[in-house]
């Protein structure tokens, strides 16, 4: 089957392996890599991508939850996974079972956890997560939480069954510009040391202290620790130009038709836009169903070889509309670029009022990957 007759996403895996050693050559020397894979490797294909890295050396991945981890196993990746997100406790025989690393982010979680493992005799790997200023997942440490909070991670890791290999944080404002910003994260980061002495204090140790994203392997190389856990910047994103990093993923389509309609038609649901001209209006196949934003009808256009094609009226489930007028070169089967080299998926995302992981994660199982190298 030509996986290329309707719309596809090309990836380049060799840019995730540029992307991999720019971000290499940043590291001290010595601190792991762990490649943030969730969401189907932002899209770019989790396999795929998670099989690159660990052919190129990465230590660990990073996936949101059971079953994308299990997707990895079961296409034989064999390196360290680090589930960041809740996985309810009656799965703990399959985490053992695929050697899994799962975080904890509350006492009462490790205690769920021990028991089903003790019922195996065999340990749980697991990752303590703190909030330091996030509020999302994580033992609370921040001001008055501070005594409890290690008092419970402590008992946490005391846990029989458990087996406490790394501890981690995670940044709220780290790829935000500014001084405000800047304290924000120094004083997580702050924070997050002291949680570290002081459950080490108390005799427990960490072999991987981390919690760099990408915001924080860009701007802050002294928070490296022990491994850094990027997700956007492997996929080219988010370096502001500094790294190099470049983007992996080219979403295309090509015109499927071109009809001439008059001045002063409505196009498309709710007839928001009115042709101004008799115009040479092209359909192209991809609509908010393969994850082309609707917020974004009207207000973009998409790169022929000849020049950018305004997009007119709203975006429809399967297709939208493109107007050819001034692209006479521009035929039917001639090839769309929705994001990719000419207009980013960051470009594209700004116009959108988001950031470039949504444009990425949103492409949808209907669209195939095409890896390109
Ligand atoms: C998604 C995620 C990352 C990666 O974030 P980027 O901004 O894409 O680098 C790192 N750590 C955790 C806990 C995450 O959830």
């Amino acid at each position: 089957m030509d996986l290329r007759k309707r719309t596809w996403a090309e990836i380049s895996l060799d840019n995730i392996e540029r992307n991999y050693r720019a971000i290499r050559a940043t590291l001290p020397e010595g601190c792991k890599f762990l490649g943030v894979v969730k969401a189907d490797a932002y899209g770019h294909g989790a396999v795929a991508v998670s099989r690159r890295l660990e052919d190129l050396g990465a230590e660990y991945l990073a996936v949101s939850c059971l079953d994308e981890a299990v997707e990895l196993r079961d296409a034989g990746i064999k390196i360290p996974i680090l589930i960041l997100g809740h996985t309810p406790a009656q799965f703990v025989p399959e985490l053992i079972r695929l050697g899994l690393t799962q975080t904890v982010t509350c006492e009462a979680k490790a205690i769920e956890y021990s028991r089903e493992a003790a019922s195996l005799g065999t340990p749980l790997k697991i990752h303590i997560k703190v909030d330091t200023g996030m509020s999302r997942l994580g033992f609370l440490t921040a001001g008055g939480h501070f005594d409890q909070g290690i008092q419970n991670i402590v008992s946490a890791c005391r846990q029989e069954f458990l087996e406490p290999e790394g501890v981690y944080t995670h940044f709220a404002v780290a790829d935000e510009e500014g001084e405000e910003a800047r304290k924000c994260t120094l004083g997580q980061f702050g924070l997050f040391k002291k949680v570290i002495e002081g459950v080490e204090s108390q005799g427990i140790t960490f072999k991987i202290h981390h919690c760099a994203n990408t915001g924080a392997v860009v701007n802050y190389k002294e928070m490296s620790m022990d491994m850094v856990r990027p997700g956007l910047l492997l996929y080219g994103f988010g370096d502001g130009g500094r790294l190099g990093v470049r983007p992996c993923m080219r979403l295309m389509t090509h015109v499927s038709t071109i009809k001439y309609i008059d001045a002063g038609l409505p196009v498309s649901y709710g007839g928001t836009y009115v042709t101004q001209r008799r115009t040479r209006m092209g359909v192209i196949p991809i609509g908010y169903a393969d994850g082309l934003l609707r917020c974004l009808s009207g207000r973009c256009s998409f790169m022929t070889q000849s020049g950018p094609a305004p997009q007119r009226g709203r975006i429809c489930m399967d297709m939208c509309m493109i107007d050819l007028t001034d692209l006479p070169d521009v035929n039917l089967e001639s090839l769309i670029e929705i994001f990719g080299e000419r207009q980013t998926a960051e470009d594209l995302a700004n116009i959108a009022g988001t950031i470039p992981h949504e444009l990425l994660c949103s492409v949808s199982k209907r669209v195939p990957r095409v890896y390109v190298d």
